[in-house]
């Protein structure tokens, strides 16, 4: 997990009470609910959901590009060869292992 879109209040408040115990690595965003209501009501709601979504999005991208890329020779787009324990990741030039993301 890399991202948490808290979307609505109702989640919000939610996670607030629940303080999921997460590593600080993964962001936690917040946007209002897509209710037609809301919306419709509070036009900057919507401009506010897409935000949030293009946020999450972008973390996803580059929290890949430094899973696939290894830390030690930079080649990129390495293929994940084991999903067990965050990825396992094998370089096919230097040959170097590593798992989740790589930290050089
Ligand atoms: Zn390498």
């Amino acid at each position: 997990m890399e991202v948490v879109v808290l979307v609505g209040k109702a989640a919000q408040k939610a996670w607030a009470i629940a303080k999921p115990p997460l590593p600080r690595s993964i962001a936690v965003l917040r946007c209002p609910h897509p209710s037609p209501q809301n919306v419709n009501t509070r036009p900057a709601a919507r401009q506010e959901i897409l935000d949030a979504f293009a946020d999450a999005a972008a973390r996803l991208v580059a929290s890949d590009a430094s899973r696939t890329t290894c830390p030690s020779c930079g080649t990129g787009g390495v293929p994940e060869t084991s999903h067990l324990a965050g990825g396992t990741y094998v370089c096919p030039r230097c040959s170097r292992t590593w798992s989740g993301p790589a930290a050089g």
